[in-house]
């Protein structure tokens, strides 16, 4: 096992040849989370333990793997930040581009895990394993649910049937693709679902079944390529919601606020009300692209055509979240400025 931060790196088990070499790379959130007591699983500081501790708490990985860890970050994931993106996107391109390691495992804070690991999916430049996990409970916790995670998300890396399937998450003993897991819990141990879709498979005690393939494009067939987001080059994507008696005073304060794109949490199969969807249709007026998605949590928002989104302008998320419509979004936006219909293809493909 070797340690770094992103600048260094240290060994920490002798490597066994025949092993599979996997990097584990830290960041942050509840899974490197400390509270004073034990008994505590809500009054914690995130972010506070290192990959060397995380990785000591889990002897078994030397029996897994030939571990290279490096802290990347050492975040709470609500603050993740675009900077922050780009570098642990690169990072990842970079490390899977060398021989001498086969896949990734990446410990994240929960709450934007589902926007990360979608990111990857699309701007990773590899087939080998990329396989992010977490924790509901801080790791001084009874019965912290990190340690496992850990041990699970390195089985998947390790093993070949997750070659091939874009990014993962392991997380309390499923298997999830980025594009469809979300986080569906405050507080429960079994916090991420695929709604709809369901998980592709589980892991435990070393074993690794996936009962389907990942079908849409994702990695290596995307246009995607992260370093058109480098030196703060990210489009600017705000999120408003619709709901019972919403005005468009958001829209507005967005458009003159020079964003490039809004995506718009819809009702239901992504209605908007009527005075929110005329502000949204004067800014597709101006150039900005509107995405509809919904706030319903599954399901998808079907493209409405003649009726409404070719007559405003609009483009629907097809079954993306709000908050994975925006990673979309700001990708398409800074592969170029795609017209409407072109970006009605990249939702209706990814
Ligand atoms: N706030 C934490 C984070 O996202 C929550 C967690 O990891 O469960 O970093």
């Amino acid at each position: 096992m070797t340690t770094s931060s992103s600048s260094s790196s240290a060994s920490h088990n002798a490597p066994h040849s025949a092993l599979p070499r996997i990097a584990v790379l830290a960041t942050g959130g509840t899974i490197a989370g400390s509270a004073q007591d034990a008994t505590s699983t809500a009054g914690y500081q995130a972010g506070v333990v290192g990959v060397g501790q995380l990785l000591a708490a889990v002897p078994a990985l030397s029996t897994l793997a030939n571990i290279h860890a490096e802290q990347v970050a050492s975040i709470d994931s609500k603050d993740m930040s675009l900077a922050l993106w780009t570098t642990l996107a690169q990072r990842v391109n970079k490390l899977l581009a060398s021989d001498d390691i086969d896949g990734i495992v990446i410990t994240h804070g929960t709450d934007t895990l589902e926007e990360t690991a979608y990111l990857l999916h699309l701007t990773v430049k590899s087939a080998k394993p990329v396989v992010l996990t977490a924790a509901m409970r801080p790791s001084s916790a009874l019965s912290a649910d990190g340690p496992l995670n850990l041990l699970n998300a390195v089985s998947v890396a390790a093993h070949r049937a997750a070659h091939g399937q874009g990014v993962l998450v392991a997380f309390n003993n499923r298997i999830h693709s980025a594009r469809d897991v979300v986080k569906t819990s405050t507080f429960a141990v079994d916090a991420f679902q695929s709604p709809e879709v369901g998980a592709l498979g589980w892991v435990q005690d070393g074993r690794v079944e996936f009962q389907r393939r990942v079908v849409r494009p994702h990695t290596t067939a995307t246009e995607f390529a992260i370093e058109a987001t480098a030196n703060d080059a990210w489009p600017a994507v705000e999120i408003v919601t619709s709901y019972a008696g919403v005005t468009r005073v958001m829209v507005d304060a967005l458009v003159k606020d020079g964003v490039r794109g809004i995506v718009v949490a819809g009702t239901g199969n992504g209605s908007i009300h009527v005075s929110l969807q005329q502000g949204l249709a004067d800014a597709v007026a101006q150039g900005i692209a509107v995405v509809r998605a919904s706030r319903v949590g599954s399901g998808h928002v079907m493209h409405n055509g003649a009726a409404s989104d070719d007559a405003l302008g609009f483009v629907s998320a097809n079954a993306l979240n709000a908050y994975k419509a925006r990673v979309l979004l700001m990708l398409a936006l800074a592969a170029g400025n795609p017209a409407r219909a072109a970006l009605q293809d990249v939702f209706d493909l990814y």
